[in-house]
């Protein structure tokens, strides 16, 4: 094969690969519809709130659709999913949600995909051992331990009294988003438990 046809052919596989994307985003843009609420909606609870794999042009903008996560996104991402777990976490958690919330912390400070922070991390569960006996202790425990890490990292700390005004729990129908194990589900839990 000649020099020349390799790159023709080159040329017309770039072509197509660019007309593919480009289609798929204007159908990604226009076949998504943002609900009435969205507007008042955080991305996140857009996201709960409505099925999954549909994106809605905003947060289609916010976020990168290619290259690699850095330890920001990374950073930002998890303290997300951590402060809504703690938003979520009931006020008399089961024996189990204790132990497993430990247990999560336990494991990230282990499998945490940045070593540094990992290592960082594994020192500050050994000076602030978790405390999850309700979900004000384990909200204002994250808070304080969220504050650990920004200030060795030159960042503003953040006023722990406002971490229920931040970080509010997941909008979902019929408590479709609650913690599993939580309130309805305690007598069964109990039961489960005491075998
Ligand atoms: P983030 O710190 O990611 O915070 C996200 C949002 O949370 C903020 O915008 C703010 O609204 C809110 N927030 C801030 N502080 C609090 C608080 N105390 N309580 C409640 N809400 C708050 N990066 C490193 O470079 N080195 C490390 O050693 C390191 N260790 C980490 C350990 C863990 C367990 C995690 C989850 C992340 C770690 N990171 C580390 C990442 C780092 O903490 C940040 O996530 C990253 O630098 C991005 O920071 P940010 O300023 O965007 O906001």
């Amino acid at each position: 094969m000649s020099e020349n046809l390799v790159q023709h052919l080159l040329q017309a596989f770039d072509g197509i690969s660019r007309c593919i994307q480009t289609q798929l985003t204007r159908f990604i843009l226009r076949s998504d519809q943002p609900p009435a609420s969205a507007h008042k909606d955080s991305p996140l609870t857009s996201l709960s709130s409505h099925s999954v794999g549909v994106f809605h042009p905003e947060i289609l903008q916010k976020q990168k659709t290619s290259g690699p996560t850095t330890k920001e996104d990374l950073g930002r991402a998890t303290w997300t999913f951590l402060h809504t777990l703690a938003a979520q976490y009931p006020e008399k958690p089961t024996r189990q949600q204790k132990k497993d919330v430990k247990e999560l912390m336990a494991i990230l400070s282990r499998m945490y995909p940045c070593k540094e922070c990992a290592d960082h991390f594994r020192e500050v569960l050994i000076a602030t051992p978790v405390q999850a006996g309700s979900h004000e202790e384990f909200s204002h425990w994250l808070c304080h331990v969220h504050n650990v890490v920004n200030r060795s990292l030159g960042k503003l700390t953040f006023p722990c009294e406002r971490v229920d005004a931040r970080w509010g729990k997941l909008e979902c129908e019929h408590r479709a988003c609650d913690l599993q194990g939580s309130a309805s589900m305690d007598v069964t839990d109990a039961a489960h438990y005491r075998r």
